[in-house]
């Protein structure tokens, strides 16, 4: 006979499973698990986002405050971040693959109907986050590639734009140039940059919001331009559901920035939904999730240093159905953004490897 137990039993006994493991396993868990972690009463609106979302934090919470579907307020959010050319990482002014072309991933996940949207590797859209949702609402798939995102984008009146500025133009020639001393592109002379740095250059960054609105409707969105100079085609973390997001609106919302690949290898944000789940803070579930990906990225090789350390960066972020939020990043010095329902603020992130 099966032996039954209720949900509460289940999360009460995942709380003490889920923190022995974390203690046994990760000091620095222990060591992080500090004022970083905010304990809010219930009821109250949240939105948390990577560290280039203040503006977006600020923004989703107005919209919520004037009584937005959570799912819109994320969407508002990011999109200033996908609108604004300084911000390399996403959007318009990303920085593009290695043939030039700026290509953008996203995904949207609401809570309530627990359903998810997403593109990948579409061109020429500015707002990837606008389409994501629009694959939720208006087809039966999730997940809509290249050319294929482009036409339904175009199919429901987005307009096509050049995405890459004059600055990220001249970003990747400057790569270009310097990839390789035996092609035929050549750097312009007396630039003053060490040879091989740029070559060796290879950036990241994406935006993660979630929210939780005072009636406990829980969403997020990711997106991003994804790594620079990636090979064209290439898909991130930020359209897996799973990976880049997930949200479960009886237990929490959590999404990440940084390498796509270890993350995509290890479900990071779908692991931290259920940690919270089995009763960890949101911060405490991100760590474990980073300790994770640590260690099965260690068995992948190419991806750890001779330590044994991780030799790239990911960060986890996440909040609860009970408004408990937190992020922790693979190495000190993470931060993340975060609108308590009072104030938009930039806060530490707890870590997993001081360097
Ligand atoms: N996660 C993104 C990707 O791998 C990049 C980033 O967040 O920096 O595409």
């Amino acid at each position: 006979m099966k032996s039954k137990c209720t949900r509460r039993e289940f999360l009460k006994d995942g709380a003490i499973l889920g923190a022995a493991t974390l203690a046994v396993s990760n000091p620095a868990a222990l060591r992080a698990d500090g004022p970083r972690t905010s304990a809010a009463p219930a009821g109250v609106a949240r939105v948390v986002a990577s560290a280039n979302g203040l503006a977006a934090v600020q923004r989703a919470m107005e919209l919520l405050q004037a009584g937005a579907d959570p799912l819109d307020a994320t969407v508002a959010g990011v999109n200033l971040v996908e609108d604004d050319p300084e911000d390399m990482s996403v959007g318009y002014g990303g920085l593009p693959n290695e043939d030039g072309i700026v290509e953008l991933d996203a995904s949207v996940m609401d809570g309530p109907t627990h359903s998810s949207g997403a593109v990948a590797a579409i061109q020429n859209i500015k707002n990837p986050s606008k389409v994501a949702k629009l694959v939720m609402e208006r087809t039966r798939h999730c997940l809509l590639v290249g050319p294929g995102a482009l036409r339904f984008a175009l199919a429901h009146g987005f307009k096509e734009e050049n995405l890459l500025t004059e600055k990220a133009r001249l970003a990747w020639l400057e790569w270009k140039e310097r990839l390789s001393d035996r092609d035929n592109w050549i750097p312009e002379r007396n630039q003053n940059i060490p040879p091989g740095l740029a070559a060796a250059m290879s950036t990241y960054g994406t935006i993660n919001c979630l929210a939780l609105d005072d009636r406990g409707r829980l969403a997020g969105t990711t997106t991003t331009s994804g790594l620079s100079w990636k090979i064209a085609g290439r898909v991130g973390d930020s359209p897996i559901i799973g990976a880049g997001l997930y949200v479960d609106n009886a237990i929490g919302a959590a999404g990440s920035t940084g390498l796509g690949e270890a993350n995509i290898m290890n479900l990071g944000s779908y692991a931290v939904v259920q940690d919270m789940g089995r009763g960890l803070s949101p911060e405490q579930a991100c760590l474990k999730a980073l300790e994770r990906t640590a260690e099965g990225t260690r068995r992948t090789g190419r991806l750890s240093r001779p330590d044994g350390r991780p030799n790239y960066g990911l960060n986890f972020y996440a909040v609860n159905a009970k408004g408990e939020f937190g992020s922790a990043s693979m190495f000190a010095g993470g931060t993340y953004a975060v609108h308590d329902g009072m104030q938009a603020a930039i806060r530490e992130a707890a870590y997993l490897y001081d360097k």
